[in-house]
C-alpha cells in the first residue's frame, strides 16, 4: 500500500514537473513573441518590417526556413523596397506575386492557418524556386479587411513539427499583428512618397523642392560652392492637349520628365513645379556647368520622339532658364530668399520663349546677400 502511494506520488511529481516545464517554455515563448510583436509595431518602413519579420521569426519560432509571400499586383511593394535598398539577393525567400488571385485559389476563403505536409499543402509559388522543399509547413494568411496581403510559410524538416491538430494560437496572433503592421506600413510609405513625389511624373514635387532649395542655399553658404537652379518649361504644351487630348498630354509630361531626369546626376534634384513646368537644382554647379547641363537636357528632350500607338509621333521641346547662386565669403555671407533665385531663372525662361523657344538662357549669377551680379544671355 505504501509502495503504491509512493509510486503515485512519484508519478504526480513527474507529471507536475512536466507541466511546470511546459509552462516555463510557454512563458519564454510568450516573452519572445511579445518582444517580436513590440518590434514589429515600432517599425514604419516596409524594408525594416520585412527584414525583421524574416530574421526574427526564424529565431523566435525556431524554424529551419520560412518564406514571406506578398501580394504586389501594382508593383508598388517592389518599387518601395528597391528605392529603400532592400537586398533581394539576400532575402530570396521574400516573394512578390503579381497574380494576387493565387492566394484565394491556394488558401481558400476561410483565412485559417494551413498545417501539414509540404508536399500536400505548399503551393510551389509560395516557396523559392531553388530552395529544397521542407517536410512540414504552417501557412499563415495575411489578410486585412477581407483582402489578402500575402502569407507567411513556416517550414520544418521535421515530419512531425507542423501537424493538422496542433494549437495555432501564436501563429494566428502573429498573422493578425503582421497584417495590421503591413497595412499601416504600406499606408505610411504611400503617404511619405506622396508628400515628396509628383504622382503623375514620378519626379519630386514642388513641396520637396521648396524645402531642398533652402537647405542647398545654406550648404552653399557654408562650403562656398555655387548652386545652379534651372527653370524648365515645355514649349507649346497647350497644343499637345488641344490636338491629342489630356491623356496624351499627361504621357508627354511623364516622357519629358524622364528625359530630363536621365541627364542629371544622382544628387541633383528634379521637381515638377506645376503644370508643364519643372525645376532642377544642381548643387556645386557653377553657371557654366549649369548651362552645359541645361543644354544637355534641352537636346535630350528635342531628340527623343514620343511614340504613342494610334497617334502621330510627338516632337517636344523645352525652354530653360538658368540662375546660379554664388558665395564669395563662405561662413560669412548672408543667405538669400530662395524666391530670388527662382525668379531669375523664371525670367530667363521668358527670354528663351521670346528668343524662339527650344533654347537655354542664363539669367546670371545671384550673389549671397541678394544682388544679381550679371545678366548673361
Ligand atoms: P509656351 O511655349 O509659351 O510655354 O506655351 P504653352 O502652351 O506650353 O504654355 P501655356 O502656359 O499657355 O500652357 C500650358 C498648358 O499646360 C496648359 C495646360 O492645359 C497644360 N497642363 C498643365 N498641367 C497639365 C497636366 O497635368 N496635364 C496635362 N495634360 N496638361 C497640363
Ligand atoms: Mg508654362
Ligand atoms: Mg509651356
Amino acid at each position: 500500500m505504501d509502495d503504491d502511494l509512493e509510486t503515485q506520488v512519484c508519478m504526480l511529481q513527474s507529471h507536475m514537473d512536466g507541466m511546470i516545464l511546459r509552462a516555463q517554455k510557454n512563458e519564454e515563448m510568450l516573452k519572445r513573441f511579445q518582444d517580436l510583436e513590440m518590434r514589429l509595431l515600432s517599425l514604419n518602413s516596409l524594408r525594416e518590417l520585412i527584414e525583421h519579420i524574416h530574421d526574427d521569426a526564424l529565431l523566435v519560432f525556431n524554424l529551419e526556413a520560412m518564406s514571406l509571400v506578398l501580394a504586389d499586383d501594382s508593383g508598388e511593394i517592389n518599387q518601395f523596397l528597391t528605392e529603400d535598398g532592400f537586398r533581394f539577393d539576400e532575402y530570396k525567400s521574400v516573394i512578390l506575386l503579381s497574380d494576387v488571385a493565387l492566394f484565394k485559389e491556394k488558401l481558400g476563403l476561410s483565412q485559417r492557418i494551413l498545417l501539414g505536409e509540404a508536399r500536400d499543402k505548399l503551393p510551389k509559388e509560395f516557396w523559392p524556386a531553388k530552395k529544397k522543399s521542407p517536410e512540414t509547413v504552417a501557412i499563415i494568411p495575411l489578410v486585412r479587411r477581407g483582402v489578402y496581403l500575402g502569407c507567411m510559410v513556416f517550414a520544418s524538416n521535421d515530419g512531425s513539427r507542423f501537424q493538422v491538430d496542433m494549437a495555432t494560437y501564436f501563429l494566428e496572433r502573429l498573422g493578425k499583428v503582421l497584417s495590421v503592421c503591413m497595412e499601416n506600413t504600406l499606408n505610411y510609405e504611400q503617404l511619405r512618397r506622396s508628400s515628396l513625389f509628383d504622382t503623375l511624373t514620378g519626379v519630386n514635387n514642388r513641396r520637396f523642392f521648396e524645402q531642398r532649395i533652402d537647405e542647398e542655399i545654406l550648404r552653399s553658404l557654408r562650403t562656398g560652392e555655387s548652386l545652379t537652379c534651372l527653370f524648365i518649361d515645355i514649349d507649346f504644351f497647350k497644343k499637345v492637349n488641344d490636338n491629342f487630348g489630356h491623356q496624351v498630354g499627361d504621357m508627354a509630361l511623364t516622357h519629358v520628365a524622364e528625359r530630363l531626369r536621365d541627364q542629371l546626376r544622382s544628387n541633383d534634384i528634379l521637381a515638377r513645379y506645376g503644370g508643364e513646368e519643372f525645376v532642377a537644382l544642381l548643387p556645386t554647379a557653377s553657371e557654366k556647368k549649369g548651362i552645359e547641363a541645361a543644354e544637355r537636357m534641352r537636346k535630350a528632350v528635342s531628340e527623343a520622339i514620343l511614340e504613342i500607338p494610334g497617334h502621330p509621333a510627338l516632337e517636344l521641346t523645352v525652354s530653360i532658364g538658368v540662375s546660379t547662386f554664388v558665395v564669395d565669403q563662405p561662413g560669412v555671407s548672408e543667405p538669400i530668399d530662395k524666391s530670388i533665385l527662382i525668379e531669375v531663372a523664371d525670367k530667363a525662361v521668358y527670354l528663351a520663349k521670346n528668343a524662339g523657344r527650344n533654347v537655354v538662357i542664363s539669367g546670371g549669377e545671384v550673389m549671397a546677400g541678394s544682388t544679381v551680379k550679371k545678366q548673361s544671355a
